[in-house]
């Protein structure tokens, strides 16, 4: 099977994606690209993923084109591809539903640094993608309009919409999901509170430096 492990990673993530409320239903779908093919391998329209196994993947070329599988594509095949002709180091994306993201989407705001953990977007506030039909090429545009005027976001919102997470790999563009949806629902917490207060750009700088040696560093 082609891309087969990145399939079952598709596979097992989008159950994580489910059972942890990032997005119900059928929302919400997961990618991932393989340079050395150029192929793109992304979860099937409709399709819960307690339902959906490995061969259900679509795999298709970041033309549009399927090589592999017997589903249609993820609706919103247009806006991940978008993210790997502008991201050549991405590798992965999970686009969500999740509800405190889409909160601050519905409020047209952008993912302000309440809170440390959405480092990992890796800029100081994840921009807003302004409102546009769902699954349509325009969509795509747009946020590719978004990632050309951040150009070291890894993250943006969807006005009215959801959310967009990439990385180098599927484990951390699904970790750097959740914390952009723990940070959201930090910001909304805080603003219904009182008035949130940020964290300055150096103070975010130092967090993201500190980042670098956090947690498990390789032996040397
Ligand atoms: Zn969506």
């Amino acid at each position: 099977m082609i891309m087969e492990e990145a399939r079952k990673q598709i596979v097992e993530y989008g159950k994580r994606m489910s059972a942890s409320g990032l997005s119900i239903g059928t929302s919400g779908n997961i990618s991932v690209y393989d340079p050395e093919t150029g192929y793109m391998a992304i979860s099937p329209s409709g399709l819960g993923y307690f339902d959906t196994e490995p061969e259900d993947i679509v795999v298709m070329t970041l033309g549009g084109e399927i090589v592999d599988g017997n589903r249609k594509p993820s609706s919103e095949h247009g806006l991940h591809t978008i993210v790997y002709k502008n991201r050549p180091e991405a590798r992965a994306v999970v686009h969500t539903h999740a509800p405190y993201a889409t909160t601050l989407a519905g409020l047209h705001t952008t993912l302000k640094p309440v809170h440390y953990a959405m480092m990992g977007a890796n800029v100081y506030e994840v921009p807003l993608v302004p409102y546009v039909t769902f699954g349509t090429p325009e969509l795509a545009d747009a946020v590719g309009i978004v990632l050309k005027d951040n150009p070291r976001a890894r993250a943006v919102l969807l006005a009215n919409h959801g959310d967009v997470c990439f990385h180098i790999n599927l484990a951390k563009a699904f970790g750097l999901a959740e914390n952009v949806e723990f940070t959201a629902r930090i910001q909304w917490q805080c603003m219904c509170a009182g008035t949130p207060v940020n964290l300055t750009e150096a103070e975010f700088a130092d967090a993201l430096e500190r980042s670098k040696t956090y947690g498990q560093q390789p032996a040397k």
